[in-house]
């Protein structure tokens, strides 16, 4: 492939806000197309909304981004040979190009007041027609034109339809007729998005567009424009929208909080991106690597039927990945949760042992907890070693225990052997009793892991803290 005919994707989040599931998995989509293609993947800031755009909010962003594993190869932050990468830097360019339409007869300034524009489209919505410009200022000669009023600019539709062939919904047509003339600039001279997006794309060589259904209506306003003004018409994919499991659009209440927030509540970047693949895509795989993501990635293999995010199966991937990864990488990111006092040796230990455990970070300080603090006993917990028998297990754990050198996994199994033939308790009748008074919990680690964990002295305190109890 050559540098010219190479695949170029931009993702073009506004900084006016976190970065959401939503806008995640078009960020991710746009990034394994480009991967996949031997591609560019371009980050692009549309900030012209000047109110509502913040520096925080775009750094914000970027971090969420690298968070989740996505690079960009040119974007506002290093180097590239299409910038710049935010909209706001880019007014002359969009001003160049507005001169030129109107140059050439496809944009005009228009001067209705508001009130006006309204009265027309009530009156069009009273007749049953769809509400549109009634292209008023189109013949407007300069004579004419209002000195006090500042216009906005207008793109001239003169076309009967857009058509155009969407990777993932086909052959797409829009009635021209329809959408009238659009507003291309603002009176406060600022490019709206349909306009300044495609002078970004056209400059920027983006070859294809792959965004939420929701940009659908734009983009047949935005081919007029490519069209007018000569540049090539990038290909497009609409991606489906994202509901949440009750088959309404995600929203927070569906656990869908931003990225931020899932990072925030102990969820793994990798469990994250492998949720976002799943979303109007269908990998064959439920666990996958990235590489593996990156090949078996297909625009027209994308579902046109609602992805549904389901804050469960998240949890579900967490949970794996979270047993699968380096215990190392685990301890440093669970160390800030845990209590001061705790030794890093024993912490390794500790987090290998209940990797498996968790849904979620912050869950694992939860489990470690009853080996750090005394246990408090549950209810159910105090009944338990109430019964007669629990007295004589416990009795015979500490003695044995109290014989051994130290705690490994076969001690403990020799250990609860012995109180078995000894006492001929067994199961959960002889378990039971050992697991709440050394945790305080019903349920919980493997004992063997347990034992391990808090180590001789202290199941020996433990179980004799109870006898003196019962
Ligand atoms: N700034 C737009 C958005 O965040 C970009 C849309 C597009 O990809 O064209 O929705």
């Amino acid at each position: 492939m050559t540098a010219h005919n190479k695949i170029r994707v931009r993702f073009a989040p506004s900084p006016t806000g976190y970065l959401h599931i939503g806008n995640a998995r078009t960020a991710f989509f746009n990034w394994l197309f480009a991967r996949q293609q031997n591609g560019q993947f371009i980050l692009r800031i549309e900030d012209t909304d000047t109110k509502r755009s913040t520096k925080a909010f775009e750094q914000s962003l970027l971090e969420d981004l690298k968070w989740l594993g996505l690079d960009w190869d040119e974007g506002p932050d290093n180097k590239g040979h299409f910038g710049p990468y935010r909209q706001s830097e880019r007014f002359d360019l969009y001003k160049d190009y507005a001169d030129r339409l109107i140059a050439q007869g496809r944009a005009y300034p228009c001067y209705c007041t508001h009130e006006r524009l309204e009265e027309v489209r009530q009156r069009q919505i009273k007749a049953g027609w769809p509400p549109k410009y009634d292209g008023r200022c189109r013949m407007l000669s300069k004579d004419d034109r209002p000195k006090h009023i500042k216009p906005v600019l207008r793109f001239q539709v003169s076309e009967n339809a857009v058509v155009f062939e969407d990777k993932i919904h086909k052959k797409l047509s829009f009635d021209g007729a329809v959408f009238g003339d659009f507003i291309i600039v603002g009176s406060d001279d600022i490019a709206t998005y349909n306009f300044a997006v495609v002078i970004d794309d056209a400059l920027m060589g983006i070859t294809n567009v792959i965004r939420g259904e929701d940009h659908l209506s734009n983009t047949p306003r935005q081919i007029l424009i490519f069209k007018a003004l000569g540049f090539p018409v990038p290909e497009y994919a609409h991606m489906s929208l994202i509901f949440g499991p009750d088959k309404t659009p995600l929203s927070k209440r569906h656990g869908a909080a931003s990225i931020n927030d899932l990072r925030e509540s102990g969820f793994l970047p990798e469990a994250v991106v492998n949720h976002l693949c799943h979303l109007g895509f269908s990998p064959g795989k439920e666990l996958l690597s990235i590489d593996e993501t990156i090949q078996s990635f297909s625009l027209q293999r994308l579902s046109r039927s609602p992805a549904i995010f389901d804050i469960e199966r998240l949890k579900t991937f967490n949970r794996a990945y979270i047993e699968k990864a380096d215990t190392e990488r685990l301890l440093n990111l669970v160390e800030p949760y845990c209590a001061e006092g705790v030794s890093r040796e024993w912490l390794r230990i500790a987090v290998e042992a209940v990797k498996g455990e968790a849904t979620n970070l912050k869950e694992i300080p939860d489990i470690l907890l009853p080996f750090l603090k005394q246990p408090v006993l549950e209810k159910e917990a105090k009944q338990i070693l109430d019964e007669p028998s629990a007295r004589e297990i416990l009795l015979i754990l500490a003695e044995k225990i109290e014989r051994e050198a130290d705690l490994t996994a076969d001690t403990y199994t020799r250990i609860i052997t012995a109180i078995k033939q000894k006492t001929g308790a067994s199961g959960r009748r002889l378990l039971m009793p050992i697991r709440v008074a050394l945790t305080g919990k019903m349920k919980g680690l493997e004992l063997e892991k347990v034992f391990v964990l808090l180590g001789k002295k202290e199941v020996v305190a433990r179980a004799k803290k109870h006898l003196q109890g019962v």
